[in-house]
């Protein structure tokens, strides 16, 4: 089976709990849930079909990991929506190069491979996460765009095992804009309830998206608002 990768590229984590650690990321084209800021509003907005996306066999993806990539540097594979594909395949052959293969996903079907990590992402205002997904996660990050969207994101977590790490992120243009409800939100969210965590999307502030050569900026501004250059 091969998978429709809309970009890849090698840089560094830039949230959650491996914030930091390089990374190789795989971004897989396609997306039902259009977030209205979603930042990769490339893969799937119905005003634009990119040009590059490229089916890829599993091999060929673990082989362009080998090459551009250290040993050591984990694998991201996200989207888009990734858990869409059967991951299975690819999964094996990053884990027969010994890599660590994470995956960011909203959750909204079963999940198909043996991945080391599970970032999920609800999207309650979309199609909501299974409930295998949610009890697999090791971290969730509900993003933050309104202060009610704390409440309906942990809404959708029933069956969360206890060790699973919950990250409050206020959505980038909240955070640009440094907007005090949405981060006073988030401040006394993780103050009343310490299972929660603030977190903040530190590639941006390194500008690792728009400083890398490999990151298509003309897909920045599909699912957000121009002027603010989201
Ligand atoms: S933010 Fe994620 S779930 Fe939402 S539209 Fe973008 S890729 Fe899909």
């Amino acid at each position: 089976m091969k998978l429709p990768v809309y970009e890849r590229f090698y840089t560094w984590q830039g949230e959650g709990v491996h914030l930091g650690r390089a990374a190789y990321f795989v971004r897989l084209y396609g997306c039902p849930q259009a977030c209205p800021w979603c930042d990769s509003a490339g893969t799937w907005h119905k005003d634009y079909r990119p040009q590059g996306v490229v089916l890829m066999a599993p091999r060929e993806i673990a082989g362009c990991v080998e090459q551009d990539s250290p040993p050591g540097a984990v694998v991201v594979v996200t989207g888009g929506e990734p858990i869409l594909f059967d991951l299975t395949e690819l999964v094996r052959e990053l884990h027969a190069l010994g890599r660590r293969v994470h995956l960011e996903t909203s959750g909204i079907a079963e999940l198909r491979g043996d991945l080391d990590w599970v970032t999920l992402s609800p999207k309650p205002f979309g199609q909501l996460p299974v409930r295998s997904v949610v009890a697999r996660a090791d971290e969730v990050k509900i993003i933050v765009h309104d202060v009610s969207d704390i409440k309906a994101g942990l809404d959708t977590l029933e069956g969360l095992r206890d060790d699973a790490v919950i990250w409050l992120h206020p959505e980038w243009s909240k955070a640009r804009e440094r907007d005090a409800a949405v981060l006073n939100a988030i401040t006394e969210a993780v103050k009343a309830n310490p299972r929660l965590r603030a977190g903040y999307q530190m590639h941006k502030l390194y500008r690792a998206d728009d400083l890398d050569a490999h990151s298509d900026k003309r897909l920045i501004p599909l699912g957000g608002n121009v002027e603010l250059g989201y």
